[in-house]
């Protein structure tokens, strides 16, 4: 499994790694529900002597490794997903209708790996990497508990990364800027007056206005967000309706938005509303529309960017430009509160991300795990050459 691009150290570990990364596959947990895998990460942390910080979370694990400030803090998410596995993998789910479909056993395992390869260069750290597996991510509640229960506190930047199946192993996908959307999702209920469907004047139909709201939805990306903007609106739940022969009293559509930036956020969403309500109006229908906040954009720091790049180069990965996702990725919450950088680490997989056929190149494996090592070490003493907060020579 040796790969001609990653140090020897890394390359050792290669066997490990995909043992790890295969356990984990076989053994998938939902969001919130991670304590066979959170039991797990612990064992491959304690044997190797990683000493585990004392956080509050039910589920994940945060670790630490060298002393002292800065703390350069790495992220894995671990959770996966109710999908039923079509892979036909040796190692496939053994959970029916649960699956590792966005690639987290390989995030896990890498950082596991990251791990072992600081531990042997403890000793020459000038700080303290902070290793957080993270749990559900898919939800988009674990960052929040995750900063909730302290373990950003002292942070002075954090990294992490998705598996990306249309980049080929060996690259890692590095941009400063939007790298991924902000998903937000909505309902709108369409309120209207049943009848009969023979005697449809009688009533006002909430059918049709929702499905005239479906469609003037889709002016909003192109009359109202800027060609060179991005935004995606889909509509992806439409119900209402008991028989076929009852216009019923209402109809509820349910979707997400995604955008990247936070002004064509916003304006998405005032015309949202004004499409719902005046189309409602229309029909003689009201709708009122419910959004649900999601993670906002991950918002990629330039600085720690470039240092990503400078680190790939060194360590004759290839860096590339990546085309951002439109998928959302609550790796968000912690930019809100540090410094962070998001990449992308090429696993030239079949199929994309949440797929049933799902699956991915282990080969990367030991790529990613050389490259967040590498990338904290050189974090660390890149923030260590700066001034100190004096407070912190008291702790
Ligand atoms: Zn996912
Ligand atoms: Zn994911």
């Amino acid at each position: 499994m040796s790969n001609d691009t990653t140090t020897r150290s890394a390359a050792a570990l290669a066997g490990r790694l995909t043992d790890i990364r295969r356990e984990l596959h076989r053994n998938p947990e939902l969001s919130h529900e991670e304590f066979e895998t959170t039991r797990r990460i612990k064992s491959w942390l304690e044997a190797a002597g990683i000493r585990m910080a004392d956080y509050p979370l039910k589920t994940g694990v945060i670790a630490e490794i060298g002393t002292g400030s800065p703390v350069i803090a790495l992220r894995a998410d671990i959770d996966a997903l109710p999908i039923q596995e079509e892979t036909g993998l040796p190692f496939a789910s053994i959970v029916p209708g649960k699956m590792h479909a966005c690639g987290h056993d390989f995030h896990t395992a890498a950082l596991v790996g990251a791990a072992y390869l600081l531990k042997e260069q403890e000793q020459e750290l000038k700080g303290t990497v902070r290793l957080i597996f993270q749990p559900a991510e898919e939800k988009a509640k674990g960052a929040r508990q995750v900063i909730e229960s302290g373990a950003l506190e002292g942070v002075r930047a954090i990294f992490g990364l998705h598996n990306k199946p249309d980049l080929p192993v060996g690259t890692i996908g590095i941009k400063g800027g939007p790298l991924m959307a902000a998903a937000d999702g909505f309902v709108v209920e369409v309120a209207g007056r049943g009848s009969h469907a023979a005697v449809p004047e009688a009533g006002n139909d909430p059918v049709l206005t929702a499905a005239h709201i479906v469609t003037a939805l889709q002016s909003i990306v192109s009359r109202n967000v800027g060609a060179l903007d991005s935004a995606v609106i889909s509509v992806t739940k439409v119900n209402s309706g008991t028989a076929w022969n009852v216009i019923p009293e209402k109809a509820v559509l349910d979707g997400t938005v995604r955008t990247f930036d936070p002004a064509v956020r916003r304006r998405v969403r005032q015309r949202f509303d004004q499409v719902a309500a005046g189309v409602a109006a229309a029909f003689d229908t009201t709708a009122v529309v419910r959004w649900i906040e999601g993670p906002p954009p991950v918002y990629n720091d330039e600085g720690l960017a470039e240092l990503a790049w400078r680190e790939a180069e060194r360590l004759k990965l290839l860096p590339v430009s990546p085309v951002p996702s439109l998928a959302g990725e609550d790796f968000a919450a912690y930019q809100q509160q540090v410094p962070g950088l998001f990449v992308f680490v090429g696993t030239d997989g079949p199929k994309e991300w949440h797929h049933p056929a799902f699956d991915l190149d282990e080969r990367a494996l030991p790529v990613a795990a050389d490259f967040l090592a590498g990338t904290a070490i050189r974090a660390i003493s890149n923030f260590a050459a700066e001034p100190q907060d004096p407070k912190e020579d008291f702790q």
